[in-house]
């Protein structure tokens, strides 16, 4: 209990200072203790959140800020043995039962109002190269955890854009904003895994100028994982 309330104290005098500096501060937080705390000391926005409790996402919801979890990362784990780094049964067991719980705690965040992010956990070197599994978060969402399509890509575009402080700038097509834009082939709202195929990529606009069409550009691993095929 006094850990508790030392962590609390501590993520407070945190967020009080970076807020008088108009510094967004965000937790990497798994267990429910921290999450609580966080939400508790008013963060931005809570990363992870895995064992986030119904009576923790009670205070995330009143306290307003949304939460990113990472699904990605633990998956790769779960069905490529880590992109071919030789996880043990055990680990792998643990990274299901890790994702079970995750997909779990996003419904119930939603069903509280609460905002969800992409995070994916994508750059983490130990697991996948940046750029070559954006689009996955968004197919777990609404796969596994039954997220409408169109929700899952806001939060992987104007939500996120939030996040780095560019949602005045990119995020939305809208008058007055850059115009990054990639445009697919074929409808994300109906197979939400084209998001996962280059070869179905039109046209990618940044600023307002095409830069690419036909990008095949991801930085291939030693094992890739395949690339879900069209259902
Ligand atoms: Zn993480």
């Amino acid at each position: 209990m006094r850990r508790a309330i030392r962590l609390l104290s501590a993520a407070e005098s945190i967020v009080d200072e970076a807020h008088r500096h108009n510094v967004k501060v965000t937790i990497h937080s798994r267990g429910s203790t921290s999450t609580r705390a966080a939400a508790k000391a008013r963060v931005d926005l809570i990363y992870h959140a895995d064992l986030a409790t119904q009576a923790d996402l009670d205070i995330i919801a009143k306290a307003g800020m949304p939460i990113a979890p990472v699904l990605t990362s633990p998956w790769i784990g779960v069905a490529h043995d880590g992109a071919g780094r030789g996880l043990g049964d055990r680990v792998r067991d643990r990274l299901r039962a890790q994702l079970d719980t995750s997909f779990q705690m996003i419904r119930n965040a939603r069903d509280r109002g609460i905002s969800v992010m992409s995070g994916s956990d994508t750059g983490n070197a130990s697991a996948f190269s940046h750029g070559r599994w954006h689009g996955k978060e968004a197919e777990l969402f609404v796969n596994e955890v039954g997220m409408p399509a169109m929700e899952a890509i806001v939060a992987n575009t104007s939500r996120n854009a939030w996040l780095m402080g560019l949602e005045d700038e990119v995020g939305v097509i809208a008058t007055g904003k850059f115009a990054d834009i990639g445009i697919w082939n074929s409808d994300p709202l109906a197979d939400i895994t084209v998001l996962q195929r280059p070869s179905e990529i039109s046209t990618i606009i940044k600023d307002g100028r095409i830069i690419d069409s036909g990008t095949g550009g991801f930085r291939q691993l030693s094992v890739e994982p395949p690339v879900p095929v069209r259902r």
